[in-house]
């Protein structure tokens, strides 16, 4: 939906001043007011639309980059943070303060509005167990197949006393009389928009609607109790460094049966000795002697699940880098798995006896062992993509 002009939403010209703005924002505020509009969505966006063009034009700055550049001007990264739209009615009621000045400094009851804001403005109190986090270091041969792994945790269970009901066997659970059992109070109060209606959380309940008469001692009411225990996770391969896993309802018990917290396992990689990650693909630095590298031959390298024997050419040069498909590791969404990569460098021995002295001296002469044109353009070509 195309945002309309801020100026036309408060009905003001471009050439405002700043109290007529805030003028025009509180007359609309007033007038689209979620309380005097009760469950009408138009003016509810109303009310959304005329705080977000106040929230714009009532900065100096951020009216200046709309003037210029119009909505782009004060969306993200060029409103200096400010993502215009993104207002929530906290965010509106808390620049009420600023609007209406003094008259609403006791008004910080507005969190709990009717109709408006999280799951916890209707109806009664769920109560839910806080997430549970966990690391997990696993090895890249782990990585490669998947594997489960049992681990302890402390964690909220339920009370098996009260069976998670907080209650103490025989006790029965009576209506709060305080809320008759919705969990939430009404009150009017008076203000400068006229006679409003909050609700609010009962306090007497704690918003559950009703009240245990004898709390189960075993967990003093709450309903859960601490405890170790053993969970068995299922890791899928192909999993990076970094990555969160979730596991629902797998957290916290929630007190007095409420709805489970979360089990979020953060993956940890331990390096391997030999092999590097890069995504799915392995690498491995070979280093092979000169003789073998000119004469070729059968050198084994190590793979994330055990070892490989490969061939080497006659004439391998540095440089080179030989391709194992499918020796790394799988995709964690399963499209296919990766390579070894297997980056060869020759080794040039730094000390020498006499003997070998004498044989490296006699080679240096023969033909074969200086590069003409071609030799040379070859061997860079491995390096091209290094230097340009
Ligand atoms: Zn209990
Ligand atoms: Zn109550």
């Amino acid at each position: 939906m195309a945002k309309r002009d801020y100026y036309e939403v408060l009905g003001v010209s471009k050439t405002a001043t700043a109290d007529e703005i805030k003028k025009a924002y509180r007359k609309k505020a007033i007038q689209y007011h979620p309380d005097k509009n009760p469950g009408d969505k138009e003016a509810e966006e109303k009310f959304k639309e005329a705080a977000e063009a106040y929230e714009v034009l009532s900065d100096e700055k951020k009216r200046a980059q709309y003037d210029q550049f119009g909505h782009a001007g004060v969306s993200g990264a060029a409103g200096g943070g400010f993502q215009s739209g993104g207002m929530s009615m906290e965010d509106i009621f808390s620049q009420f303060g600023d609007i209406f000045g003094g008259h609403f400094g006791g008004f910080g009851g507005f969190g709990g509005f009717s109709g408006f804001g999280g799951s916890s403005s209707r109806g009664k109190r769920v109560h839910r167990g806080n997430d549970l986090r966990v690391k997990v270091k696993l090895t890249l041969a782990e990585i490669a197949t998947g594997v489960e792994k049992k681990i302890k945790v402390k964690k909220m269970v339920p009370c098996s006393h009260c069976n998670g009901t907080g209650a103490a066997s025989g006790s029965s659970m009576e209506t709060c009389s305080n809320c008759h059992g919705t969990g939430r109070v009404t009150r009017v109060q008076q203000t400068i928009l006229g006679a409003m209606q909050t609700q609010t959380e009962c306090s007497v309940c704690g918003g559950e609607g009703q009240i245990i008469k004898d709390k189960c001692p075993y967990c003093g009411g709450e309903g859960v109790v601490k405890a170790e225990e053993i969970i068995s996770i299922n890791i899928p391969a192909g999993v990076m460094e970094g990555m969160q896993l979730q596991m629902s309802g797998k957290g916290n018990a929630a007190r007095r049966g409420g709805v489970n917290g979360d089990l979020l396992i953060l993956i940890e990689e331990e390096p391997h000795p030999d092999l590097v990650r890069d995504e799915n693909d392995l690498i491995y630095n070979l280093l092979l002697s000169v003789p073998t590298a000119t004469l070729g031959g059968q050198v084994e390298v190590p793979t994330v699940t055990g070892k490989a024997k490969i061939t080497i050419a006659p004439g391998t040069q540095p440089g080179k880098v030989l391709r194992l498909r499918g020796k790394g590791l799988p995709s964690v969404n399963s499209y296919g798995t990766g390579d070894l990569l297997i980056n060869i460098g020759v080794y040039i021995p730094e000390k020498l006896n006499r003997e070998e002295k004498k044989l490296m001296e006699q080679l240096a002469t023969s033909e074969n062992m200086s590069p003409n044109a071609t030799d040379k353009r070859n061997f860079f070509s491995n390096f091209k993509n290094m230097f340009r």
